[in-house]
C-alpha cells in the first residue's frame, strides 16, 4: 500500500489547487516543494518591477466565490509582493501548509508495475511512494542560467532575476550591467533606471513591448464582482484564457479591414493596453501581412519615444514576427533610454566575449560594472521535468522526450502510468492566463482520479496512438502558424542542443476545453484505465 494516494511535485498555483483538490476529495495527499515557501514563479523571482501580464482580476483563482469576492487587487497588473501575498493568504486560509514538505527536491521517480504506484526519492534521500505523481513543477521554473565565461572572476555582485536575495538589492548609485531583454529584463530595467548610478542593457534580440497601462482598479474589480462567476466562465471559453474586455467576441480578420480601419484598431489596442495588442486581429500570427503591419505599427511607437534615432534602431525588432515571442509589456521601458545615465549594447553588433573581474567586454569594449544582473531566461516547459531521473520499466522521460516532448492532451505520457503534469507540454499553458489553464488541469485530474476510484481502478495512461494523434496535431497546429519563424523559448530555441519543436498547444484554451471535456465524457477515449 502506497505512502499517499497522490503525490504533488510543486507549491505554486498550481500544486496549491491540487493539493485543495486532493482533500475536498478526500484522497491522502503530499506535495514537495523545493523552496522553503509557498508562491512557485512568485516566490523566486523577486527582482525589482516584477509583476504579472495578464490583469490581476483574470491572474487569480476562481475555484472559491468567497476567495475571490473577498480579495481586492490593487492595480490592473499586480506586482509580485501582492500576488506572493495572495498565494500565502490561499494557504493559510485552507490550511495547506501542513501537507507541504518545503526546502525539498525530488530527485528520482520509478513506478513500480507491480503494485502500481511510484517509488519517489527526494534531495535528502527519503524515499516515498505514491499510487498517482502530479507534477506542478512549473514551465518556467528551471533557469537557462547559460555559462558565461569568466563570471567566476568578476569582483561584483552577480544577482539572477529568478532567485533574487530574499532582503533585496541595494543598487542605487551603483554601476549595474543587466543582460537579457524578455519581460524579466525589461522589468528590472524599467524598475533600476532611476536610481542605479549607471545602467548598461545588454541586448541580444530586442522585445516588442506594449505598455501596460497600468492602474488602480477598485471601480472595476467591484463592477467585475458582480458578476464573477460569469465572467470566468467566459474566460475559459477564449482563445487566450482571458477576455481581453472584450467577452467571447471574436477580433477582426484582417483581410476584411482597409489599412485605415486596421491601424485604427491596432491603435485602440495600443491605448488600451498590455498583451491584447495581439488580438488586434484574429490572423495575426497566422497571415504574415496582418503581423508585418502590427511589428510596423510598435516599431513606429519606438521611434515616437526614443529620442536618439540610433538607439531607437537598435531596440527596434525586425528578425522574427511580432508575437512569435513572447511580447513585452512595459511601464516607461523605451524612456529608460533617453536617460544620460543609460547605455545600450547590441550584442548583435559587439558580441558578449567574456566577464572579467571590473566587468562584461562586449565587442573590443570592457564595461566596468559593479553588479550585473543575469536576465537570461529559463529551460521551459521540460525544463523541471528533465531535472527528476523518471523512469518507467526500461525507459526515461528524459531519453523518451529527446526528440521533443510527447503527450495526450499535455496531460500524461504513454508507457509513464499515473503521473500527470499540470500545464504540461503540448497543452495552452503559457500560450494563455496561466490560472485559467493550471484550473482546468487540475480539475481535469481530480476528476480522473475520481473516476477510477468510482471504478476501483489503479492505473491510467495514455494509449500510445491518441499520443501520436494529439503530438502530430500540436505540431500541424504549430506549423500553420507563425510561431516557429521565431528562435524563442516556445521552440526550445533558447536551450543549446534542446530540440526545436513548439512546445505548448497553439489551438486556444476554449478549444482545448472542448477537447478535455469531450474526452473525459467519452469514457477518458484514448486513455487505458486498469
Ligand atoms: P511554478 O509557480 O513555477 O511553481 C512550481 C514549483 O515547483 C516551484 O516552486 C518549484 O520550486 C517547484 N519544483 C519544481 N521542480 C521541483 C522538484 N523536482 N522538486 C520539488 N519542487 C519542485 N503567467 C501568466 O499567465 N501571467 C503572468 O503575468 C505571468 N508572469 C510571470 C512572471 C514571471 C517572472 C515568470 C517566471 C512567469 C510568469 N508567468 C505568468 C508564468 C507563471 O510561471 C505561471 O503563471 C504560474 O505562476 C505557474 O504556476 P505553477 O504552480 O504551475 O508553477
Ligand atoms: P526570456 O524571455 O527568455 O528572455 C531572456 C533574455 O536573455 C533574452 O533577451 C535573451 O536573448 C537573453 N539571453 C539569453 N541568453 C543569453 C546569452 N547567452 N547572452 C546574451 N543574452 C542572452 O526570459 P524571461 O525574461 O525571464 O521571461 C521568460 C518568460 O517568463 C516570459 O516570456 C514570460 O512568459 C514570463 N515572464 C513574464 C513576466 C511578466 O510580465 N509577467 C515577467 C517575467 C517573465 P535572445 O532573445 O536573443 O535569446
Amino acid at each position: 500500500m502506497a505512502d499517499h494516494d497522490v503525490l504533488i511535485i510543486g507549491a505554486g498555483f498550481a500544486g496549491l489547487y491540487q493539493l485543495y483538490k486532493m482533500r475536498e476529495l478526500g484522497f491522502t495527499a503530499r506535495v514537495v516543494e523545493a523552496g522553503p515557501e509557498v508562491g512557485g514563479t512568485w516566490y523566486w523571482n523577486r527582482y525589482p518591477g516584477a509583476r504579472c501580464d495578464i490583469e490581476s482580476i483574470e491572474y487569480s483563482y476562481s475555484f472559491d466565490p468567497e476567495l475571490q469576492r473577498e480579495w481586492n487587487w490593487t492595480e490592473r497588473y499586480a506586482a509580485q509582493p501582492e500576488i506572493l501575498t495572495y498565494i500565502r493568504h490561499v494557504a493559510d486560509r485552507y490550511d495547506l501548509r501542513r501537507d507541504i514538505d518545503f526546502d525539498t527536491r525530488v530527485v528520482a521517480m520509478e513506478f513500480d508495475e507491480s503494485a502500481d504506484e511510484w517509488a519517489v526519492t527526494t534531495d535528502d534521500g527519503t524515499r516515498t511512494s505514491a499510487r498517482f505523481v502530479i507534477a506542478a513543477t512549473g514551465c518556467l521554473s528551471v533557469p537557462t542560467a547559460p555559462h558565461f565565461e569568466g563570471l567566476e572572476n568578476f569582483a561584483g555582485e552577480v544577482l539572477r532575476t529568478w532567485e533574487w536575495p530574499l532582503e533585496g538589492a541595494d543598487l542605487a548609485g551603483k554601476r549595474v550591467a543587466v543582460v537579457g531583454t524578455g519581460s524579466s529584463g525589461l522589468q528590472t530595467i524599467t524598475a533600476i533606471a532611476p536610481t542605479v548610478g549607471h545602467l548598461t542593457v545588454f541586448q541580444r534580440t530586442p522585445p516588442y513591448a506594449v505598455p501596460a497601462q497600468n492602474r488602480p482598479i477598485a471601480d472595476e474589480l467591484a463592477a467585475v464582482k458582480e458578476r464573477y462567476p460569469e465572467f470566468r466562465e467566459v474566460s475559459r471559453l477564449t482563445r487566450g484564457g482571458a477576455q481581453c474586455g472584450e467577452g467571447l467576441a471574436y477580433p477582426p480578420f484582417f483581410p476584411d479591414l482597409d489599412t485605415d480601419a486596421a491601424n485604427a484598431e491596432l491603435g485602440r489596442r495600443w491605448e488600451g493596453g498590455g498583451l491584447c495588442y495581439q488580438q488586434a486581429f484574429y490572423d495575426l500570427l497566422l497571415d504574415p501581412e496582418a503581423n508585418d503591419l502590427a511589428a510596423e505599427y510598435v516599431r513606429a511607437r519606438i521611434r515616437d519615444k526614443v529620442t536618439d534615432p540610433t538607439v531607437a534602431e537598435k531596440l527596434t525588432p525586425r528578425s522574427y514576427p511580432i508575437g512569435a515571442k513572447r511580447m513585452c509589456v512595459d511601464t516607461g521601458y523605451y524612456e529608460v533610454y533617453n536617460q544620460d545615465n543609460v547605455t545600450l549594447v547590441d550584442l548583435t553588433e559587439e558580441p558578449l566575449r567574456r566577464i572579467t573581474e571590473r566587468g562584461i567586454v562586449a565587442g573590443d569594449t570592457e564595461h566596468e560594472v559593479d553588479v550585473i544582473v543575469l536576465a537570461t531566461g529559463f529551460d521551459a516547459m521540460t525544463g523541471a521535468l528533465d531535472a527528476i531521473d523518471i523512469r518507467s520499466g526500461e525507459r526515461t522521460l528524459r531519453d523518451k522526450w529527446a526528440d521533443g516532448p510527447r503527450t495526450y492532451l499535455g496531460l500524461m505520457s504513454a508507457g509513464f502510468p499515473n503521473l500527470f503534469t499540470v500545464t504540461g507540454p503540448q497543452s495552452p499553458s503559457v500560450l494563455s492566463n496561466m490560472l485559467t489553464s493550471i484550473e482546468y488541469h487540475v480539475e481535469w485530474i481530480s476528476n480522473a482520479l475520481e473516476h477510477l476510484r468510482s471504478q476501483g481502478l489503479t492505473r491510467m495512461e495514455p494509449d500510445p496512438e491518441a499520443e501520436d494523434d494529439w503530438v502530430n496535431a500540436t505540431n500541424d497546429t504549430a506549423d500553420l502558424t507563425l510561431f516557429p519563424e521565431a528562435a524563442s523559448w516556445y521552440m526550445g530555441a533558447n536551450v543549446p542542443g534542446k530540440r526545436r519543436v513548439f512546445l505548448p498547444f497553439v489551438g486556444g484554451v476554449g478549444i482545448y476545453k472542448q477537447i478535455g471535456d469531450g474526452v473525459a465524457i467519452a469514457n477518458y477515449h484514448g486513455f487505458e484505465c486498469a
